[in-house]
């Protein structure tokens, strides 16, 4: 197999080659077709996660070992499978659930192994989909596509159920709720797309991005607010015609979440989904005078992802804008994700698909 990998942090990727493995019991090997480019793949690059206020916390202390090919939305054909594996089949097009755990711990039986303590992750603790080839420990990760573009459902595997996870912890809320969305990056409009799939009609979006702002609009949004130079919690309070119920953050700034938390109504929630860095402060007898809650959310569960590529299979749920680049290009698209470069999501692609 070859593929693109990090060798050194703080430097370009570099090609590998090694042994195509061998599935052996439970295992399925995947040949990669697509995958998807993701902001956490400029952190492994990085080898740390900024916190704020210069502190960092570094991958290297969290397990993660080089050389290692990133690549955590992944899709890809099974080619070959362990004599142990059951449920799929060669040339099933599938997209690999990547946040896979121990498999033993009561997080793990209980079908949170986002949650697990030994994360075995495809793409950050295991070889992902930069590669031509996925090995994966059990085929239960596998979610099989039928029909749905694999370029799109790829990023279902991050973004995708990162999004939805999301707007499962503000669920139950009318069809009508206002519902708060701060930054309309990929993240953002997977979230703005999936609202919609699921028929709520009041969607706010804040974003300091001129584009994206009518990027989310054209996307579902029915309202967009700057997020710059303006007072942010009067803006969500302006569009949403009073205190609102959920936001979700998927910046999760110092600023952008406290604007979130003074726009909360009674029992509101917050959900803070983005990487950003920074601290919060917040007056504490607030949390229980408001009754408020703020639930953080760490990508989805495997049964979310199975939801969600079958919200996709029902025609409700709209296409990400996608852009594929030839998987040969990986440097030149993580430097673009880098940059900013990039409206929707960038999709690696296998030379010969
Ligand atoms: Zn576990
Ligand atoms: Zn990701």
């Amino acid at each position: 197999m070859q593929g693109w990998a990090i060798v050194e942090t703080g430097a370009p990727l570099q090609e590998i080659s090694a042994p195509t493995p061998e599935p052996k019991g439970g295992e399925v090997l995947l040949e990669v077709t697509h995958c998807g480019v993701c902001h956490s793949d400029l952190y492994l690059q990085d080898g740390y996660y900024d916190l704020g206020g210069g502190k960092k916390l570094l991958l290297s202390d969290r397990g993660v070992v080089l050389p290692l090919v990133p690549g955590h939305e992944t899709v890809g054909r099974v080619i070959q499978i362990g004599p142990e594996a059951t449920g799929v089949s060669i040339g099933d097009q599938c997209v690999v659930y990547p946040w896979i755990g121990c498999g033993d711990c009561r997080r793990c039986r209980e079908g949170n192994e986002q949650l697990c303590l030994k994360p075995a992750t495809v793409g950050i603790f295991r070889h992902g989909g930069f590669g031509s080839h996925v090995l994966v420990p059990r085929a239960e990760h596998l979610v099989k596509l039928d029909g749905v573009d694999p370029a799109v459902a790829a990023t279902y595997a991050c973004s995708g159920i990162t999004a939805y996870s999301a707007i499962k912890k503000i669920m139950p809320l009318a069809l009508d709720e206002p519902i708060a969305i701060i930054g309309a990056g990929g993240l953002g409009l997977a979230a703005v797309k999936i609202l919609r799939a699921l028929k709520y009609e009041n969607i706010i979006v804040a974003d300091v991005d001129e584009n994206k702002r009518r990027l989310a609009l054209s996307a579902g949004a029915t309202v967009s607010v700057g997020s710059k130079d303006v007072d942010l919690t009067a803006a969500i309070i302006g569009a949403a015609n009073g205190p609102i119920m959920a936001v979700i953050d998927f910046v999760n700034s110092t600023a952008t979440a406290n604007a979130s938390i003074n726009a909360l109504a009674k029992g509101g929630i917050f959900v803070p989904i983005g990487l950003f860095g920074g601290d919060l402060t917040i007056a504490l007898p607030m949390i229980p005078l408001k009754g408020l809650q703020i639930r953080g959310s760490y990508t989805g569960s495997l049964h979310e992802l199975r939801e969600l590529i079958a919200l996709a299979k029902t025609g409700a749920l709209e296409a990400l804008p996608v852009e594929l680049v030839p998987r040969a290009q990986a440097n030149d698209a993580i430097d673009r994700v880098r940059r900013g470069a990039v409206q929707g999501r960038l999709v690696l692609e296998a030379p010969r698909f």
